[in-house]
């Protein structure tokens, strides 16, 4: 199986009901060999109008902070747990998240990071390979909306480029 063997399952995939709500499958872009790889929960509404993870606003942000650190999109993977948005933006239900989840654990697999930056409440559902650094960090949508919390997200993200420079 290759990455572009998973986009294309991700495209035509109706394993769950959220594919008769969305406009395109978001299945994530990137490095294919990347050090880094970024998991968000699922895809909004920016996403499912392009079909690429992470172009709307947070995603705008997480790409300018990490910039800021020396890390640029283009050397890291980025997708989501879920890959088709959801009707009103609402959580995934569980069974719509173990539908999904093997995509993931196949990215995974495939692109061998050496850390996977968990974003925030995609963290619990994330499945923990073994010989893979875990790194929980705040979501950018939470860090552009609370100073705190976005003083605490470019603290996680200097450290993550410390970590894999
Ligand atoms: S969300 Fe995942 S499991 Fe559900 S239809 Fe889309 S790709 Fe398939």
């Amino acid at each position: 199986m290759s990455l572009e063997e998973i986009i294309l399952q991700i495209q035509e995939c109706k394993k769950c009901r959220l594919w008769q709500t969305s406009t395109h499958g978001v299945p994530g872009e990137g490095l294919a060999n990347a050090k880094v790889m970024f998991v968000g929960q699922n895809p909004g509404s920016e996403e499912d109008k392009t079909g690429r993870p992470f172009v709307g606003r947070a995603g705008k942000f997480l790409t300018k902070t990490i910039a800021e650190f020396g890390i640029t999109r283009e050397e890291v993977y980025i997708t989501n747990i879920v890959k088709h948005t959801s009707p009103e933006n609402r959580k995934p239900y569980p069974d719509e998240v173990s539908a999904c989840l093997p995509y993931l654990i196949q990215q995974i697999a495939i692109i061998k990071p050496k850390i996977v930056v968990l974003l925030g409440a995609s963290a619990k559902k994330t499945p923990r390979v073994e010989n893979v650094k875990y790194f929980e960090i705040v979501h950018p949508s939470a860090a552009m909306r609370f100073t705190k919390m976005r003083e605490k997200f470019q603290t996680q993200i200097a450290e993550l480029a410390k970590q894999i420079k």
